[in-house]
């Protein structure tokens, strides 16, 4: 048995039997990092020593609940007490975390063992983790590609059975377009459900730390942990605690499913589109009930949330100055001289553009036509979502409108990096949750994604009708990355 190949519940199971410890868990992966590290770059920070000595730890103790001494890889802008948390950007390359973040206070408490620090674009802005300062990750199923991002670190760890599972974060596909692009599962919550409390704030009002898992079952487990209020977070939400394994039941039958044209518009690669085609086909025979709808909201989300996105980034990112905390240039007489060398040289040029920009539309002479107009589109995003829930219980899209690119081939293009967002944007906006999972492969072998977006809070809707689509297609069973070169 190789223990790197199997999803948390089957290693539940197996430690439930008595037959195996945390040791032995974590020794497999330690053995994995070894041999995958070198062609996935997907760690910023590696930490498998420490893991090591807590898992013989809680092996002497006795292992307590279902997750004690399981493993977990960690996206690198949520913060790990004693860790490096570097948001893979110069600014932040020797800052160690003083605190714990509530979602890492979380996996502490259920149990579970970092593995370390995962790679993701600077700051949680790109789609391909090529805008790391650190390095470049590769994707599992072909070296030559990008893993997506800005989790790519995550979702490739995962992929290629370096980490069982990983937390990212997702302002606007961060989670969603990596696991489609790896073939994995990735959740992101509705706004609020889980707490941003020790997240480094990208967009605040569309940040959320949600799981990259194996599987589904997986994904349901990690919410579980992670999911709840937290009175240091304002703006998480106050609801009562649910179990969502729970809403695993196999069984579609009655589910309303729309089909929003918008998401299907020009530019969708034809493998995607008939993959999608192809899930359509399976839920109707699962017996859901499938219509063609309009959701009127992808054309405009993307313009919206690159307005909303930087504008939140560039108010966030002033921090970084020089003085308070992270990178400190050398070169400096005045105070101003200080603020502005550290930060020319601390961030990268896609931070850098995003501040501009993002100051840009909240300068007095254009905040109304930009900033403004931005938040009444939101709006209407929410509305137009609204809407279409009271007539659908989910809507099923692309992830993506392509699958993994080749490394380099978007960075000199900014533009159409940012329309790889397209279909995950909206989601953001509109403050709702989506799940996205493997649908099927390219005829190169490439993981193709498909997402269900809900409404506020329908978690449990949305990882049901994703598990019971997953146990009829079977992709884990069917497909596996081949790390071609
Ligand atoms: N790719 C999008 C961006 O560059 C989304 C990033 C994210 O979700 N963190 O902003």
């Amino acid at each position: 048995m190789d223990i790197t190949e199997l999803t948390v519940h089957e290693l539940i199971e197996k430690k439930k039997a008595g037959k195996l410890t945390s040791e032995e868990i974590v020794k497999a992966y330690t053995k994995r990092i070894e041999e995958k590290e070198k062609d996935i770059d997907a760690f910023i920070t590696i930490t498998t020593d420490e893991a090591l000595k807590t898992a013989k730890e809680k092996d002497k103790e006795g292992l307590k609940g279902d997750l004690d001494g399981i493993p977990i890889g960690i996206k690198d802008n949520i913060n790990v007490k004693g860790t490096k948390t570097t948001c893979a950007s110069k600014m932040l390359e020797n800052f160690v975390s003083p605190y714990d973040a509530t979602v890492t206070e979380k996996l502490n408490e259920a149990g579970l063992i970092s593995l370390g620090k995962m790679n993701m674009d600077e700051f949680a802005m790109g789609s391909s983790t090529e805008n790391s300062a650190m390095k470049v990750t590769h994707n599992p199923w072909n070296l030559n590609t990008v893993p997506g991002g800005s989790s790519g670190g995550s979702a490739a760890a995962v992929a290629a059975n370096e980490v069982p599972w990983a937390l990212g974060s997702d302002t606007g596909g961060s989670i969603r377009e990596p696991a489609a692009f790896c073939g994995i599962v990735g959740l992101k919550p509705t706004y609020g459900l889980v707490s941003r409390y020790g997240l480094v704030a990208f967009a605040s009002s569309l940040d959320q730390i949600g799981p990259l898992t194996k599987d589904v079952e997986d994904a349901a487990l990690l919410l579980n942990v992670i999911a709840g209020h937290d009175e240091k977070d304002s703006t998480s939400y106050n609801r009562e605690k649910v179990d969502y394994t729970k809403a695993l039941k196999n069984d579609v039958k009655g589910l309303k499913i729309g089909v929003p044209k918008e998401f299907y518009a020009e530019g969708l690669n034809e493998e995607v589109k008939k993959a999608l085609e192809n899930a359509i086909e399976e839920y109707k025979k699962l017996g859901a009930i499938i219509e063609d709808c309009s959701v009127d909201v992808a054309k405009y989300s993307l313009a919206t949330y690159y307005i909303i996105a930087c504008a939140e980034a560039s108010s966030n990112l002033g921090r970084f100055d020089g003085i308070r905390y992270g990178y400190r240039t050398k070169n400096y007489e005045t105070l101003n001289e200080l603020f502005k060398n550290s930060r020319s040289e601390g961030f990268g040029p896609e931070v850098k553009r995003r501040i501009i920009l993002g100051t840009y539309v909240l300068s007095s002479g254009y905040y109304d036509a930009y900033y403004k107009k931005a938040q009444q589109v939101r709006t209407f995003v929410s509305q137009e979502f609204e809407k279409a829930f009271s007539k659908y219980d989910v809507l099923l899209t692309p992830v993506s409108p392509n699958v993994a690119f080749e490394i380099n081939s978007k960075v000199s293009d900014p533009l159409e990096m940012y329309l790889a967002d397209v279909c995950t944007v909206p989601v953001n906006i509109g403050s709702v949750p989506a799940i996205s999972l493997p649908c099927g492969v390219t005829s190169k072998g490439m993981p193709i994604g498909m997402q269900l977006i809900g409404p506020r809070f329908s978690e449990e809707t949305l990882l049901n009708a994703a598990y019971t689509f997953e146990q009829k297609i079977k992709f884990r069973e069917n497909h596996k990355p081949e790390f071609k070169k």
